[in-house]
């Protein structure tokens, strides 16, 4: 009963892997299952606001702009989006927040283009209301909340700490990872000789993979066809009086901060045991890296 599930917050599917999530506000933890749901779920929310804006520009008298229909243009609501002027967050007092994008465009009758916005990690990621208007009282009832002091460094996201925007560059590397596993694992199955200890035995020789890792007789360093730094950690046991090598095969990722500091990390792709002395042979490719790599 303790699992962790999620609810989509439109159809209440239930999620069991928070990866499945898709998130649209940056404060709140309000998540769907598909795109369709985040459109039904604020659909009501869209009419409401479109609303208020029609009663707002019949109270100011500015019900019909020609300006409006420019918004179509999908060239100018990307500048809007990308290099605003100004830049509101707008709190309510439980906490949840929106975003409003004001841009001033000056051709012969300038007009500024307004958008309403939720934005996830900085990026817009749902679009409340949009609309232009030549009107600054209307313009100026959009405004409120907190004025984003500098809009260019706020959407450049450089001040976020590195935790915060990594999530899809943590992604990426999963992705590579999962792709190298199996590009081993065919070539695995390719090598190995049907005499060999069979795959479902390989879990009886899990109790191996801790020592091979900390304590190998060599360590053989190589590139694979992506120019990535693959590691062999091997080293050789007896069972029952059988020897057999046992063989972890490791990618090493470099990550840069700032380009300053380097984290290097290795990540073990694929561990097995053999008996096969061509297999040893096969995967001591390389070159054969002293001992400071052990630990
Ligand atoms: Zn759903």
């Amino acid at each position: 009963m303790n699992r962790s599930v999620y609810f989509c917050n439109h159809c209440k599917k239930a999620l069991l892997d928070v990866e499945e999530l898709l998130f649209v506000e940056e404060s709140s933890a309000r998540s769907f299952c598909s795109e369709d749901c985040i459109e039904k779920y604020y659909q009501p929310i869209v009419s409401w606001y479109e609303n208020l804006e029609r009663e707002t520009r019949v109270e100011l008298k500015v019900a019909d702009e020609d300006c409006r229909s420019l918004i179509s243009d999908p060239n100018l609501m990307d500048k809007a989006l990308t290099k605003p002027d100004e830049i509101w967050r707008y709190e309510n007092e439980i906490g949840e927040d929106h975003f409003i994008f004001i841009k001033t465009f000056s051709p012969e009758r300038p007009f500024h283009v307004v958008i309403m916005c939720h934005l996830f990690e900085r990026q817009p990621s749902f679009i409340l209301l949009a609309t232009a208007t030549r009107s600054p009282k209307l313009l100026d009832k959009f405004r409120g909340g907190e004025k984003i002091t500098n809009p260019d460094e706020f959407i450049a996201r450089d001040d976020l700490p590195a935790g915060a925007i990594d999530l899809e560059l943590e992604q990426e590397s999963l992705n590579a990872i999962e792709a190298k596993k199996s590009a081993f694992l065919a070539r695995l199955l390719q090598d190995r000789i049907a005499a060999d200890i069979p795959f479902e035995q390989f879990d009886l020789y899990e109790k191996y993979f801790k020592t091979t890792l900390e304590d190998p007789d060599e360590i053989y360093a190589d590139e694979d066809d992506e120019g990535d730094q693959i590691f062999n950690y091997i080293k050789a046991y007896q069972q029952n009086g059988v020897s057999f090598y046992y063989f972890i095969i490791c990618v090493e990722l470099e990550k840069e901060d700032d380009g300053q500091a380097q984290t290097r990390k290795i990540i073990p792709l694929i561990a097995f045991p053999t008996l096969d002395g061509e297999l040893y042979k096969i995967y001591k490719s390389g070159t054969l890296v002293s001992g400071n790599l052990k630990n």
